[in-house]
């Protein structure tokens, strides 16, 4: 028996079985997984998660899956990076890189389908879909792979190579939807309600977005059991961002960390950036938009918790970063030559927030800041090949190598 107590509705708190349900049939708020934090503390202490495996699943007594019906790829527990250099080159003292890259299917999709599929497993499902921008087909098709299970994942036409390959490998029904993300997602709201599928992202969504938190409890724990002072997350659907902050509010809750006093950021790119802009205004309304931007993974231009992000923004003093694609590019070569981490489009547009909220003073140079690099660079090559520096192309001599080098090297201005 897990912790999990029921789904209860953010909006008029009313409790629903832990079923596969995402809407509150009373006034159609969303519903959330509560849960019985007394028995959570009676069960873990700092020890006993320390001697759990090196995946999210050492978190299992925070989430709403029995450990032995896990769906387990090997999701989480990633590198907590003290980042000197990328700190250095934009003034901040105390920078640190959750790098999510090296999940799996290198991305942070992964944390969220290993909990999503593995409570659908439970409930009974065979089949697994979703809607997606690209990470999360790849994860659902991996996942779907691993438990024997069928996938069909929807994903809009117009996605890279890498990330429609990275779903294909592993044999899915893969649909390419003339249209965008947003398009996509509707289909599959009104698919869900005629098959019998867990849509990962939408029917089973409660379940999903508890796989976000275990990004919270991890930061705290590699920091010695402690909330950092500032994150900041790139937002697509709002999903991410708001439940870091829920894991971060658990663990004190449960008595693991103090009480956090965490500042939550965002990151946008301008192509897609309805909740950057309402930040801005000062608004608690969202206007949705027709994305327009190389950060695929994160164009949705109708975020199902853009309320809850600009509700999270207000009351954790965070601000959101609004990133142009040049800064995108000029973001994800700046974290790899400086850090040597790839990052994907989203990697981009966290990096080149962060640098723009300590260049205007939102983010403090001694702040312990964590940037969330959410997805690996290999699936979005097409956003940075044109602006690389070609290789040199040699014969097989000394001579040729000498010339070819000499010719490339920078010239040297004396002062
Ligand atoms: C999906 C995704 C996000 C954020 O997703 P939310 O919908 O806001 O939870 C961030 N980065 C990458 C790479 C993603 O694929
Ligand atoms: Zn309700």
């Amino acid at each position: 028996m897990t912790a999990a107590s029921s789904l209860r509705c953010r909006e008029c708190q009313r409790e629903y079985p832990l079923t596969a349900t995402h809407v509150c049939e009373f006034c159609f708020g969303p519903v959330e997984v509560a849960y019985d934090y007394d028995k959570i503390r009676r069960n873990v202490t700092r020890a006993s998660i320390q001697a759990g495996p090196a995946s999210l699943w050492r978190y299992h007594d925070f989430l709403p899956v029995d450990r032995d019906a896990a769906i387990d790829i090997g999701a989480g527990f990633t590198p907590l990076i003290r980042a000197k250099n990328l700190g250095k080159a934009l003034g901040l003292n105390n920078l640190y890189i959750k790098n999510d890259t090296v999940n799996p299917t290198w991305s942070f999709k992964d944390r969220v389908v290993a909990v999503a599929s593995s409570r659908a497993r439970e409930l009974g499902f065979q089949k697994l879909a979703c809607a997606s921008t690209g990470n999360l087909a790849n994860s659902v098709s991996a996942h779907a792979a691993a438990a024997g299970m069928e996938a069909v994942v929807f994903i809009p036409h117009d996605l890279e190579v890498g990330k429609v390959l990275g779903s294909s490998i592993y044999g899915p029904t893969l649909v390419k939807v003339q249209g965008n993300y947003d398009a996509v997602n509707r289909l599959c709201a009104e698919l869900a309600g005629s098959y019998p599928w867990a849509f990962v992202n939408v029917n089973v969504r409660p379940y999903y977005s508890e796989g976000s938190k275990t990004l919270g409890f991890e930061v705290a724990e590699q920091l010695g059991w402690r909330a950092p002072d500032h994150c900041v997350v790139p937002i697509a659907s709002g999903s991410l961002y708001v439940k870091i902050r829920k894991g971060l509010d658990e663990l004190a809750k449960v008595g693991l960390i103090d009480e956090p006093k965490t500042r939550m950021s965002g990151a946008q790119a301008t192509g897609c950036s309805p909740v950057a802009l309402a930040w801005e205004e000062g608004s608690m309304n969202f206007r949705p938009q027709r994305p327009n931007t190389i950060a695929k993974s994160l164009a949705i231009g109708n975020p199902a918790d853009g309320y809850y992000s600009l509700v999270q923004l207000k009351e954790t003093n965070g601000a959101c970063g609004n990133v142009s694609d040049d800064e995108i590019v000029a973001g994800m070569k700046l974290l790899a030559e400086t850090e040597g981490i790839f990052g994907e489009t989203a990697g981009g547009v966290t990096v080149a927030s962060v640098k723009q909220l300590a260049e205007r003073g939102h983010i403090h140079p001694d702040e312990l800041t964590v940037a969330f690099i959410t997805g690996a660079g290999f699936k979005t090559v097409e956003a940075v090949a044109p602006h690389l520096k070609p290789a040199l192309e040699i014969d097989a001599t000394i001579e040729s190598f000498e010339a070819a080098y000499n010719a490339a090297r920078p010239v040297e201005v004396a002062v």
